[in-house]
Order: structure tokens, then C-alpha cells, then sequence
């Protein structure tokens, strides 16, 4: 994890701007250890929430209250739109939508998923135990893992996209249009919006100014019926920031944290970390196969047991990495894939 690209009144002057642009930064609490999760409220026609915050009473209240310190309140809203599929960014979505009766904007892969959230975030637990218990995590901590995570599942919400976003669309406002830019990795759905008069880009978790996005396994969006292949979410996410570098946006405002004022210094920067991360995983592999749980242990220690869903997406997602470049393959063992340096000889 890498320092703070942006100094204390840098961060400042990059706010300004934003609000100079209409775009309001409403940092909503979550339960998560992310910390607040910042919804953007966009003065123009249509009024506009980007992002909701999680379902919960206390993120409802300041959400409210932030909107009032503009001078708008939760029925005024026209418009909220979803920049990807996790809880802390769309939780309150059923409430705020019944209650403004805004329009609904989100990624078309998203709609299904949000329209049956607990079905979907059901299916995403049972698909992640699966993946733990093929990458070695103990039995024993993958049932204390996911009764947290069904615990947590309270946070986020149904809701009914009105409005189907597609690669390539265009939200037009009074007095602004923004490119829709479907950029998977950090989650299937990242979606982000790129204002090319402003050049200001709205960029949900595909970029964080404090610390790299986690690329999570996740189920793919599409169900083609059969068992969902695992999407190689760095290989995917390495590509959508590569996508990211060539826009010549000025400020990225993001999902956490303060804005991005130099994106491609940052995105150079992640790509050198998951070169060096893949380098360190690969010199593990020299003393014989391991699991991507053993190799998460050895890199992080006890927050290979804490965060382990994260953690092993990071090393499968590594993995990925050194995989396409021909130095590992997988082998299973007893139901358990163990990766292997390509060079470490004959088995
Ligand atoms: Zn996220």
C-alpha cells in the first residue's frame, strides 16, 4: 500500500475544484473497515446522487443531513446513480429511490443484480467459500468468515434500475454530459463517468488515492447457465487502468478519500506494485508449491486470516499475473489447487 498522492492542501484545491464543477463530496459512515464511503451530489438538472452509502439508519441520517447543508433533501433527488455493485455504495438505494421517486442509472450487467440483490449476494458468498476452500483456507475459519459475511449482508438493498447504461452511453444534464466507461476489476460493474469539457472524471473504487483497489474474485454478472468460470480480475483490472491512463482527466474523484490530481503518476505506480507483489509471490514458490492461502500467510501474516477473501484475491489475482507470463501453473492436490514456479523442475 503505497502514501498519499495528494498533500493535505493539495487535497484542498482539488475539492474546490470539484465544487467549483457542482460535484459535492457527502462522505457517508459504513460499518466497513474502508471507513466512509463518499457519495457526490451533482447540482445540475437532473439533481444527482452518485453512490448512496450502505442500508443502515446512521449513514440514512447523515446522508440527509449532508444533503441538507446544500440546501436539498432526500425527496428533491431526480436521479441517483450506482457506480458498482458493492454494499457501501448502494445500500440505501431501495429507501432513497421510493422516497424521492428518482430515476435509477446503473450498468445494464448491474440491473439484474441489483433487482435481486439477495439472491445475488447470497450466491457471491456460496461462490467465495468455494473459492477459499479450493485455495486452502482452513473449514473451520472459511464458517466464521462467512457468518460475518452474511451478517454484513443487511447493509446493502435491492433496487430498479430505471435507466440501463451501456459502454459508451451518455448522461446529458443542463449543464453537463458525462461519458458512461464500463472499466471492470475492482467489480464486474465499475462504471465510471468522464466529463471531457471538465475533465473531471467520477470514478467510483476503479482508483483510490490511499490505497490500491483491491481486485476481488467475483462471480461473473452474465449467468450462461453453466458453473461461472472465475473472472481474472487483475488481468481485467491491469487492462481497465491502462484503459484510465490515456484520459486526459485533471481530477478523479473517487469512492474513498481524497481526489486523484495526478491519475497517470498514480496508475504507473499500482502497475509497478503488482509487478513487484507478483516478483515477491514468485520467489515463495522457489522452496515447492503452495496454496494461494499459504502464500497469502507468508506475505501478510494474520491478516491473511482476518481479510482472507481479500487477501486471496489479491494472490490468485497475482497468480493470474505470473500465469500468462509462463512462470506458474496450477496443480490440484486433494481438491486444493497449489501453484507452482514454472522452472522449479519435474514433479
Ligand atoms: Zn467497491
Amino acid at each position: 500500500m503505497t502514501g498519499e498522492h495528494v498533500s493535505r492542501s493539495a487535497a484542498g484545491e482539488a475539492w474546490a475544484r470539484a465544487t467549483g464543477a457542482g460535484i459535492h463530496r457527502l462522505a457517508v459512515p459504513t460499518p466497513f473497515l474502508v471507513g466512509r464511503v463518499n457519495c457526490y451530489l451533482i447540482e445540475d438538472e437532473p439533481l444527482t446522487l452518485v453512490d448512496t452509502g450502505p442500508n443502515s439508519g446512521k449513514s440514512l441520517d447523515e446522508l440527509a443531513l449532508a444533503l441538507e447543508r446544500h440546501g436539498h433533501r432526500i425527496q428533491d433527488l431526480e436521479l441517483i446513480v450506482i457506480t458498482h455493485q458493492h454494499m457501501d455504495h448502494l445500500g440505501l438505494l431501495e429507501i432513497l429511490a421510493r422516497r424521492s421517486g428518482a430515476e435509477v442509472a446503473a450498468l445494464h450487467l448491474l440491473a439484474p443484480y441489483l433487482e435481486h440483490f439477495n439472491e445475488r449476494a447470497t450466491d457471491d458468498d456460496e461462490f467465495a467459500e468455494s473459492i477459499m476452500r479450493r485455495h486452502g483456507v482452513p473449514n473451520d475459519l472459511i464458517t466464521v468468515l462467512s457468518s460475518v459475511g452474511a451478517a454484513f449482508r443487511a447493509y446493502g438493498s435491492s433496487g430498479h434500475v430505471t435507466r440501463e447504461l451501456s459502454d459508451g452511453d451518455t448522461l446529458t444534464f443542463r449543464d453537463r454530459r458525462l461519458r458512461v466507461m464500463h472499466r471492470p476489476g475492482h467489480s464486474p460493474s465499475d462504471t465510471l463517468f468522464w466529463d471531457e469539457d471538465r475533465r473531471i472524471l467520477i470514478a467510483g473504487d476503479h482508483l483510490l488515492d490511499h490505497v490500491s483497489s483491491n481486485p476481488l474474485i467475483s462471480r461473473p454478472l452474465v449467468d450462461d447457465g453453466g458453473a461461472p468460470p472465475r473472472r481474472r480480475a487483475l488481468i481485467e483490472y491491469i487492462e481497465s487502468m491502462r484503459m484510465t491512463r490515456e484520459l486526459p482527466a485533471e481530477l478523479v474523484v473517487t469512492g474513498h478519500g481524497n481526489p486523484i490530481v495526478d491519475h497517470v503518476a498514480l496508475i504507473d505506480e499500482r502497475l509497478r506494485m503488482h509487478n513487484r507483489r507478483a516478483r515477491k509471490m514468485l520467489r515463495l514458490l522457489a522452496g515447492g508449491p503452495l496454496s494461494a492461502f499459504e502464500i497469502a500467510s507468508s506475505m501478510w501474516g494474520n491478516i491473511a486470516v482476518t481479510q482472507a477473501f481479500l487477501t486471496l484475491s489479491e494472490v490468485v489475482g497475482h497468480m493470474d499475473l505470473l500465469a500468462a507470463e509462463g512462470k506458474v501453473h496450477e496443480l490440484e492436490q486433494a481438491d486444493v489447487v497449489r501453484f507452482e514456479a514454472a522452472s522449479s523442475g519435474s514433479r
